[in-house]
């Protein structure tokens, strides 16, 4: 089948046949119908459906689950500490599907600098473009007051539809710790009442995204006692990348255990140059069995970011240590395979969940009214199809619908 980049008019209805269904929970063989860019219904599978105009897909003998949500991704490409050079490109929207992540939410990161909101929240428009689900977080990690493109941190999230958050952010305005000369944790929380605000005008989660120092002692404290001093309800922090360090992962665990959202980084892995790192399965079964229930666990990519490796020693080069987007699918089964947790609760992780802690209503499920974000799954879990918005990304295993520009930039390359 010949790639595309246009949007061709959808079939009426798409049948997905014999559909194990874990959506994410478990509820066993469906036909699921679709409607345009919705699911409109899960029938009992074998329904009759005469007389109608329609696409019969066989997912006999697979499982179907709803598409990735990756809560992080620096989709304007991360990078940048290594000279010029080290900026990552931007993203495409076919490395995104074929990782099987059907919803991004952007942000920007360390570099505000050479990069702007204005060019996140055209990429975000871009990524829609082309099919996927894309939203974006206002500001950056080392600026206070962030960067944003109304001017305010409220007004980016209450009149501009992509944007659904702020963050990354980071409490020193001056680097990778806690010491601020300026407004430090008082800015933090400023900025968290800002997108709570803004997120109940405009019926958003207005959440903010933490970049936490995780090699010094303080790592999560700070946002302890701004949680607790101001009343700001936990639920609107989303600390990231929670298994970077052990330091961080105990914090992390008081504050899963507290009701706060935790996130597991998936590059962050000493197989990743991350050698203080938690492996991100290992991670996921340390949090349970320290009791942090599985509805608070998250799981993102950090994807498409390139910080510098983390090398020690005189004589070694430095290089950018690329983040692919395929680790987020890579953790989750993972977390089945190797830690033998249910499907459904590891699914939830990469799905449910992170829409919850998103505020995204209409995705992270499979059921009546949602999103048709759809991935086919065969017994190993590896991906066989990918459908966005009712529409095929892969079809056995093969990108078949593309970004404007990834086809080109493959021949351009190769
Ligand atoms: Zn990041």
């Amino acid at each position: 089948m010949a790639t595309t980049f246009f949007s061709p008019p959808l079939t009426p209805l798409v049948v997905l046949r014999n559909a194990d269904i874990l959506a994410p929970s478990r509820i066993g063989l469906r036909d699921i119908v679709i409607s345009g860019e919705s699911i409109i219904a899960l029938l009992p599978a074998g329904s009759k459906l005469s007389g109608l105009e329609m696409e019969e897909i066989d997912a006999a003998g697979q499982l179907v689950c709803p598409g990735f949500v990756d809560n992080h991704v620096h989709t304007l490409g991360g990078g940048g500490g290594l000279g010029f050079s080290s900026r990552a490109p931007e993203i495409q929207a076919s490395q995104l599907a074929r990782a099987g992540i059907t919803t991004v939410i952007g942000m920007l990161g360390f570099d505000a600098t050479s990069k702007s909101m204005a060019a996140l929240v055209s990429k975000t428009k871009g990524l829609r473009e082309d099919g996927l689900s894309a939203y974006c977080l206002t500001g950056t990690t080392l600026e206070h007051p962030v960067p944003t493109l109304t001017g305010q941190i409220r007004t980016d999230i209450a009149f501009v539809d992509e944007i659904i958050g702020v963050g990354e952010l980071s409490i020193s305005e001056l680097g990778y710790g806690y010491d601020s000369f300026g407004k430090g944790a008082q800015y933090v929380a400023e900025a968290a009442v800002a997108g709570l605000l803004a997120g109940r005008l405009s019926r958003k989660a207005g959440y903010c995204c933490l970049q936490v120092p995780p090699y010094l002692s303080q790592v999560l404290k700070p946002m302890f006692e701004v949680v607790d001093r101001t009343g700001i309800p936990i639920t609107q922090f989303i600390p990231s990348h929670v298994n970077q360090t052990d330091g961080y992962m105990e914090d992390a665990i008081a504050w899963g255990l507290k009701g706060g959202w935790v996130d597991i980084g998936a590059n962050y892995s000493p197989e990743n140059n991350y050698s203080r790192a938690t492996l991100p399965h290992r991670a996921y079964t340390r949090l349970r069995e320290a009791g942090v229930p599985a509805d608070r666990i998250l799981i993102s990519s950090d994807g498409n970011g390139a910080p510098p490796k983390e090398e020690r020693g005189e004589n070694k080069p430095k290089v950018a240590n690329y983040m692919p987007m395929r680790a987020l699918h890579a953790a989750w089964r993972r977390i089945v395979c190797e830690e033998e947790v249910d499907v459904s609760a590891a699914l939830a992780a990469v799905t449910s969940n992170v829409a919850r802690a998103t505020g995204l209503a209409h995705k992270g499920e499979l059921a009546p009214g949602k999103d048709a974000d759809l991935l086919v799954l065969n017994q190993d879990l590896e991906l066989v199809h990918v459908i966005a918005r009712g529409r095929p990304f892969v079809a056995n295993g093969q990108p078949v619908r593309r970004g404007m520009f990834d086809g080109t930039l493959i021949s351009e390359l190769s």
